[in-house]
């Protein structure tokens, strides 16, 4: 069977954005909109002549009180589900209460976790992303899904992990 990573984080942190890079092409939804993507929704991948499937999620949207409680229960399902979770944080915002809500979830499974740091557009910005160590994930990868930048590395550990 082809591996599942499932792609987890608060609204309009760029996960639509980054499963974009990972497919080549724009098929995920993404719009400025927070909480625009309505479900789960997996696409077909391949990476160094590996297939995975890759499965965006989303579709919450509650209010300030509620985000915490639905990115866990999204972390939960994903620790059910796939093969291998990708959290992925907005680098210009940083870990808020509600990534490390997910980061106590994801600390528990038994399936492998990555932390993408993403919107990094710029070099410059690479050096805060070390702040993310502190989810106690792992190495926080810088990436850019606008422009791809660190995707290579990111898309090598995901596939590492699968
Ligand atoms: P999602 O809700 O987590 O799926 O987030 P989206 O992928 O829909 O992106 C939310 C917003 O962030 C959109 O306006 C994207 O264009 C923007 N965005 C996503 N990734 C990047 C990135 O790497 N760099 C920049 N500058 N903006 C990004
Ligand atoms: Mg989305």
């Amino acid at each position: 069977p082809v591996p599942v990573l499932a792609v987890v984080g608060r609204p309009n942190v760029g996960k639509s954005t980054l499963v974009n890079r990972f497919l080549g092409r724009r098929e995920a939804v993404v719009q400025d909109v927070p909480g625009v993507t309505r479900d789960r929704v997996s696409y077909d991948a391949l990476w160094n002549g590996r297939r995975f499937t890759v499965m965006d999620t989303g579709g919450w949207e509650p209010d300030a009180s509620g985000l915490q409680k639905a990115v866990a229960a999204q972390a939960e399902l994903a620790m059910r589900t796939a093969d291998a979770i990708l959290l992925v944080v907005d680098s210009r915002v940083g870990a808020t209460e509600v990534e490390q809500a997910a980061a106590d979830v994801l600390r528990r499974s038994d399936r492998p976790v990555l932390v993408a740091a993403t919107k990094v557009d710029d070099e410059r910005m690479v050096a805060e992303t070390a702040a993310l160590w502190g989810l106690g994930l792992g190495e926080p990868y810088p990436v850019s899904g606008l422009h791809g930048r660190g995707s290579g590395d990111l898309l090598d550990a995901i596939l590492d992990a699968l």
